[in-house]
């Protein structure tokens, strides 16, 4: 048989190789970038279009290139920064591949101009497709322009994978920020088709910050510094009280490059222990020196990982640098950050009475219910103390009964109170007297029903209900909104207010009035009904977080996205305790909803116990 193994042609390894280092237009910009810093460069331009996909550009005025150079940076494992294994311990620059511009150039479109400050004239050099296509002498200002424009156009399958705009877009702030964020002597504009979303003037680290993060102002942030042998540590870290739900404004920077490490993050949360809310996130902003020799960054191709020497030792000084800040600045949680969530119960109920706005569940959704079962109420509308209970009770019961036993039994159903009271009592002194539904550590309802008992998970339950009126809400585009009286105006990064932007629509189809949505900041008008003033800066950042790792495509789950988000954000949370109203409330309308049974989230909204299954408890 004849030899069957063949080396690869150069530009098919490099377009192989390239799917590594380039992963989408972001990964383009952090190496551009990372470029231009490493050449010195006072003054950083980028400029993008459409997310990336059709061009991104990156104008340095630094060190340039020679003609030669110029030529042989697009050669893989070409660099100018390590000559031998052992500089790779002695790393001060972010590049030492040399793969970056030979796989971009093997993938896209890139024009190159440079001139090093010594000559009277720069290069200009095309390449398509890791192809030469022209290099010509050109009267160019100092430094260097990278333009690289159709990335992917010759990997068809890479191009259809990348996701939306807003999400590619998202990625290259979020290499943007890290790489301005290390180095505030710097100058860093970015443009994106157009306009200028940010322009960073040289300034101090935490002056970058504030500038980087639109409502990180001066008095949320904490200094930490910290001076040992091993490790030098300064940066910024943000007061409890305005830790996020999300993992958005944590940065550890080594020796200026953007690391991620989640033992550095254990450390940094073993310090916050005892003053953060469960789940919630504080900014972190840090700045480690240690001595070159003692890390190892090149265990992973992009970069972001490296190993320390002494792990052990950078979490303890961490750890103790960062309880120091808290205890200096003396940061204790505010009063508001802990407080009891009866306070806000999304119900509002200690305040509300008949005039509460009426949520409209659509109860004919349900397969099971006829003319006569339909509950007559909804969750909040109110009836004082003449809420007719033997209208509405079987109705419910029936419901949930039609879900798991033959039809024809709903007609047999009823309470077993009622059953007693027509024997014991007269109809009205029933009324009074007997409870149906109990209220068991806060958490579950519990209230009889024929065969046994039926136990209710408030929160899941009231997920559920919530989940189905924002849906019905968003598609059928009738939401109510409850005006504010005074707008409140919240502060977002950029990437949040284009999620905003994107979402705008459909989330003032759940009730939101959006009075402006600025640059840094949105002013909101109006809130869905049943929320609170006070929720709706959890709601919206939860939100935004779930959404990090994009918007859904289709609008329906995008929809479905946001309505299960919010139901989940506004639910009345385990440990919130309800009245007797609520309680039922609660019950009548999880059981008028479309798929009682399970939360939004798949988990069971009730169980039931049958006299059968008790029996057996008390061995009969
Ligand atoms: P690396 O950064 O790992 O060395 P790259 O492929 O990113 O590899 O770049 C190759 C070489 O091209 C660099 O080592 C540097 O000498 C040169 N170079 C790249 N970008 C610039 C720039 N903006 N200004 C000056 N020289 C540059
Ligand atoms: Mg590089």
């Amino acid at each position: 048989m004849s030899s069957i193994i063949q080396l690869l042609p150069d530009h098919v390894a490099n377009q192989i190789a390239a799917g590594e280092v380039v992963q989408r237009p972001a990964s383009v910009v952090k190496e551009l970038l990372e470029n231009a810093v490493d050449a010195k460069a006072t003054d950083i331009k980028l400029i993008v279009k459409d997310a990336g996909k059709s061009l991104v550009q990156v104008i340095d005025n630094g060190l340039g290139m020679s003609i030669t150079d110029s030529r042989l940076c697009f050669e893989r494992h070409a660099t100018s920064k390590i000559r031998q294994a052992e500089d790779l311990f002695s790393l001060h620059t972010k590049g030492f591949r040399g793969e970056a511009l030979a796989s971009i150039a093997a993938i896209a479109h890139v024009e190159m101009k440079t001139r090093q400050e010594q000559e009277e004239l720069g290069t200009h050099i095309v390449i398509e497709g890791g192809k030469f296509v022209s290099q010509e002498p050109a009267v160019l200002p100092k430094g260097t322009s990278f333009a690289v424009k159709n990335l992917f156009f010759n990997i068809p399958a890479r191009r259809n994978f990348l996701k939306s705009e807003t999400v590619e877009q998202r990625h290259i702030v979020d290499e943007f920020q890290r790489v301005a964020m290390a180095h505030p002597n710097i100058h860093f504009t970015l443009y994106h088709n157009g306009s200028e979303m940010y322009n960073l003037p040289i300034s101090n680290f935490r002056q970058r910050i504030v500038n980087l993060f639109a409502g990180k102002t001066n008095e949320k942030l904490v200094p930490v510094n910290e001076d040992t042998e091993i490790l030098k540590l300064h940066g910024f870290i943000g007061k409890p009280e305005f830790s996020k739900r999300n993992r958005g404004e944590q940065f550890f920077f080594v020796n200026d490059r953007f690391i991620k490490s989640g033992y550095l993050h254990h450390a940094v949360m073993a310090a916050y222990e005892g003053l953060l809310k469960d789940g919630a996130q504080p900014s972190y902003f840090l700045y480690l020196e240690v001595p070159p020799h003692t890390i190892d960054i090149n265990i992973h191709p992009t970069k972001t990982e490296i190993k320390f020497d002494d792990e052990h030792a950078l979490y303890a000084i961490m750890r103790s640098a960062i309880k120091h800040s808290l205890g200096q600045f003396n940061v204790a949680p505010v009063l508001d950050f802990d407080r009891d969530p009866n306070l806000d119960t999304p119900y509002q109920y200690q305040h509300k009475t008949a005039d509460f706005p009426t949520i409209q569940v659509d109860r004919s959704f349900n397969p099971f219910a006829n003319e006569n079962d339909k509950p007559a109420k909804s969750f909040s509308s109110s009836s004082g103390s003449s809420y007719p209970k033997h209208e509405a009770q079987p109705a419910w019961e029936s419901l949930y009964v039609g879900l798991q036993h033959a039809s024809h039994e709903i007609a047999e159903m009823s309470f077993e109170n009622d059953a007693v009271s027509s024997s014991l009592f007269e109809e009205t002194d029933i009324e009074q007297e007997v409870k149906r539904t109990y209220q068991i550590q806060k958490k579950y309802i519990v209230s009889p029903i024929k065969s046994g008992m039926v136990i209710i998970n408030q929160k899941y339950a009231h997920e559920r209900i919530l989940y189905e009126e924002f849906l019905t809400s968003m598609t059928v585009h009738q939401a109510s909104s409850q005006q504010m009286l005074f707008p409140l105006q919240l502060y977002y990064s950029s990437a949040e207010i284009e999620l905003i932007t994107e979402l705008k629509s459909s989330l003032e189809n759940t009730g939101f009035l959006f009075e402006a949505i600025n640059e840094d900041n949105v002013v909101i008008s109006g809130l869905p009904v049943n929320t609170a003033e006070s929720e709706i800066s959890i709601v919206l950042e939860e939100l935004l977080s779930d959404l990090q790792d994009g918007i859904p495509d289709s609008s329906f789950s995008q929809n479905d996205t946001i309505a299960k988000s919010m139901a989940r954000s506004l639910a009345v949370k385990t440990g919130t305790y309800l009245t007797e109203k609520e309680q039922e409330n609660l019950v009548h309308n999880l059981f008028a909803c479309r798929e009682p049974n399970v939360s939004p989230f798949q988990k069971p909204t009730f169980i039931t116990m049958s006299v059968g299954d008790i029996d057996k408890k008390f061995s009969l």
